[in-house]
């Protein structure tokens, strides 16, 4: 990704791994960028997360809540989709790719995830 230094104190800075920002998609030719607005709060450089989900070894997984105890995470390993790949109502599985999911509602039986 063509990121400049100044990327990282610019307002228009998108913080997202796969876009640079909104007005250079695909970053900027040479070291400066005309579009430059110093963000006078820009923090340390941050990978842009969804909510409920986090960055391990460069990969977005998905996590339940901080709020949960172990106990009710270890709990959701048995019957939430976002760990067995099936809605746990009706037993459809869901696409191959679920892990990239956000919303787990089931397009089958019309399960709706309220847990996370
Ligand atoms: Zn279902």
């Amino acid at each position: 990704m063509p990121k400049i230094p100044q990327c990282d104190r610019c307002l228009l800075y998108s913080h997202n791994p796969y876009l640079v920002c909104a007005v250079h998609p695909d970053g900027v030719d040479g070291d400066k960028c005309l579009d430059f607005r110093e963000d006078l709060n820009a923090e340390p450089v941050e990978l842009w997360q969804p909510e409920g989900a986090s960055y391990y070894n460069g990969e977005l997984i998905l996590q339940p809540r901080q709020r949960w105890t172990a106990e009710q995470q270890l709990e959701l390993l048995d019957w939430h989709p976002m760990f067995t790949g099936k809605c746990p109502q009706c037993g459809a599985e869901y696409e191959r790719d679920y892990t990239a999911r956000v919303h787990w509602d089931c397009p089958d039986c019309g399960w709706m995830d309220d847990s996370v």
